[in-house]
């Protein structure tokens, strides 16, 4: 339709099929399927040992250029991209989605299900609760922090031997000690199992964490844009005896526990990552973790449901999966490994998946080789890089949103920032085709010269791409030319090996991706990487927390800056996900609501059940 009605109107106006319709077609079993509602199901992740046998599918990646503060469209081509594959090219083809938080559902951004006629449906859904995956994590990350507070509180009102008593408790006549409390007393070079035969000293050690307030890393999560959360002070009732410290809320996508879904290759995996999660360091200065605490067994219980990949279907009755949705600065963005597993399998040899990484590929995509695709042993044979005229014009030197056609701004914008997106991806030895989503607003001849300049600077083929106004059909020659550059060979590589040390790899990243001169650490940041090399962290790869809005630190500089020098303020781990992530600038990790917030347009018919406003 003309004009292109709003992305709800468009979902509403699609009926899904029933989604054991939608797993059958795609070869899955009626028990391989777990469903919520009549649109989306679980599916089980004993797919993976059916088709073991079976070839993985083409491995389709699509990033962007820097882009502006709206978005350029990365969803939206992923979802067209399938949509084309699957309708229109016939091939057996599967989008992996991650699933938005819902605080900037009600907050600024909108939703992340594509948009115009390449959506995933039913749109509300995938917006909303979904099914259930990050109240999951909610719940699994505060258990962490009550378990934290609440062994603070007890290790500092109870003596070693009362202590020892409530955590062995005798059953019968009989203490025995747990298999989770063996573990710590191995990792504390106590090999006994008989509770009896421990020393008063290590009853000392065994019991008492001895967690440094002031040296606790793990924040409370909730997914709402709530920053009257950012810093808070627990403990002020009187029952908790003065113990009393600042700590803080972050958005939950944001929680470690996050990032270790989206990495996590078996339940199996994700239980020992959560297990290896550290959430502060002792007094004495070793690091504290949830197994320490006790609590890795119970966090495996409350997500053995959220590691199932929920499977949906794009307006043209196309499978998706949704799965994870790391935050994508302090983490690496991405969405699940084990839903681009389960989709390889599923389309068979000469099918097609196509994932995505978030913000420009600069972040997203250089997180996705060097974290993700280390994690998952998968290698992509295409990069779909998708750039936008006004992100163009932008880099050009124009303003970032609403100016007239303007071809020498666009052809600055091409000659850095998408020549240098172009460079990044050939780092890696995969081949790029550059996608330019079409606005209503773009002229022929900007299309034109995007194409003409990508492919001078060493792209595939460049398409425009209309499937925002079209659906598929507008992203037909972008399927076909993904599809040519998929048969040829790739050379993939890793940028950096995971044994230099973490600031040798940390300036790889600096000089090689983003363009500076060098990299400079604090104070702070310096004895932190001497303190993880310590620990036995050194050889974990590096997820960078830099702005998206720039190449560099500095998220006014656009196109291609050069001449700076990377400033890497602190350094912090998550270790359960497996990573190193240096803080590049401060980064807000729980967002706010603007003064006119997106709530205000959503409301619900009681009669019909139907929302509104919801973009
Ligand atoms: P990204 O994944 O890169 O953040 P999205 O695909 O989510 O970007 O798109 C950002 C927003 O822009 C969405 O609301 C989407 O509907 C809208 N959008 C994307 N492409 C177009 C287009 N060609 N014309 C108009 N709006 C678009």
């Amino acid at each position: 339709l003309t004009p292109v009605p709003s992305d709800l109107e468009i979902s509403r106006a699609q009926i899904p099929k029933p989604v054991d319709q939608l797993a059958e077609e795609i070869g899955l079993l009626p028990e391989e399927l777990e469903a919520y509602g009549r649109s989306k199901a679980k599916v089980r992740l004993s797919v993976l040992e059916r088709l073991q046998s079976q070839p993985n599918g083409k491995y389709i990646l699509v990033a962007g250029i820097t882009p502006t503060p709206l978005g350029e469209g990365k969803s939206t081509v992923t979802v067209g991209l399938v949509q084309a594959l699957s309708a229109h090219l016939r091939l057996n083809s599967f989008a992996c989605l991650r699933q938005p938080s819902q605080g900037p559902t009600f907050g600024v951004k909108g939703g992340a299900a594509g948009g115009g006629y390449a959506q995933v449906i039913p749109m509300e859904e995938f917006n909303l609760h979904l099914t259930g995956d990050i109240h999951a994590i909610t719940a699994a990350n505060n258990l962490v922090a009550a378990a934290i507070d609440a062994r603070m509180l007890h290790e500092a009102t109870q003596s070693d031997k009362a202590l020892f008593n409530r955590l062995v408790p005798s059953v019968n006549g009989v203490r025995k000690f747990s298999p989770i409390q063996i573990s710590r007393l191995q990792r504390l070079g106590i090999r006994k199992t008989d509770p009896a035969s421990l020393t008063p000293e290590e009853i000392n050690a065994f019991v008492r964490l001895d967690l440094d307030p002031s040296k606790i890393t793990w924040q409370r999560v909730v997914d709402t844009n709530d920053r009257f959360l950012r810093k808070i002070t627990v403990g002020q009732a009187s029952s908790e005896k003065g113990q009393i410290r600042e700590t803080g809320f972050d958005i939950a996508v944001a929680s470690e526990i996050m990032a270790i879904l989206a990495l996590a290759d078996s339940l199996g995996d994700m239980k020992n990552r959560l297990a290896r999660m550290v959430v502060g360091t002792s007094r004495s200065g070793q690091p504290i973790t949830a197994e320490d605490l006790g609590v890795s067994g119970a966090l495996a219980v409350l997500m053995k449901d959220a590691i199932k990949p929920t499977l949906m279907q794009t307006l043209e009755g196309t499978p998706v999966f949704v799965h994870a949705g790391p935050f994508a600065n302090i983490a690496h963005g991405n969405s699940s490994v084990l839903a681009d597993k389960l989709a390889l399998k599923l389309v068979g040899q000469d099918g097609f998946v196509v994932t995505e990484a978030g913000f420009g590929a600069d972040i997203g995509m250089e997180k996705f080789f060097n974290i993700k695709c280390r994690a998952s042993g998968l290698r992509p044979s295409v990069v779909v890089l998708v750039a936008t005229v006004r992100a163009l014009k932008m880099h050009g030197g124009g303003p970032n949103v609403g100016q007239h056609s303007n071809l020498s701004l666009v052809a600055g914008g091409c000659r850095s920032n998408l020549r240098k997106q172009i460079q990044i991806v050939h780092l890696f030895g995969v081949p790029v085709v550059v996608a330019v989503n079409v606005f209503k607003t773009d002229t022929q001849a900007e299309i034109d010269l995007v194409c003409q300049i990508a492919k001078e600077c060493g792209a595939s083929d460049a398409l425009p791409c209309n499937h925002w106004a079209q659906g598929g059909r507008g992203c037909s020659e972008l399927a076909q030319a993904v599809k040519e550059a998929a048969s040829k060979p790739s050379d993939y590589q890793f940028l950096y090996n995971t044994e230099m040390s973490i600031v040798e790899k940390i300036r790889t990243i600096a000089q090689r991706v983003y363009g500076a001169d060098d990299i400079e650490l604090s104070p702070e940041a310096k004895t932190k990487t001497d303190y993880y090399h310590q620990q036995g962290y050194g050889s974990l790869p590096i997820c960078m927390a830099k702005t998206h809005l720039s190449l560099s630190h500095m998220p006014d500089k656009k196109g291609a800056p050069t001449g700076f020098v990377l400033p890497i303020r602190d350094v912090r781990a998550s270790i359960g996900a497996g990573f190193i992530y240096p803080l590049v600038g401060t980064m807000s990790t729980m967002p706010g609501l603007p003064t006119r917030p997106c709530f205000y347009d959503i409301d619900l018919d009681p009669v019909t059940e139907e929302i509104t406003g919801l973009f």
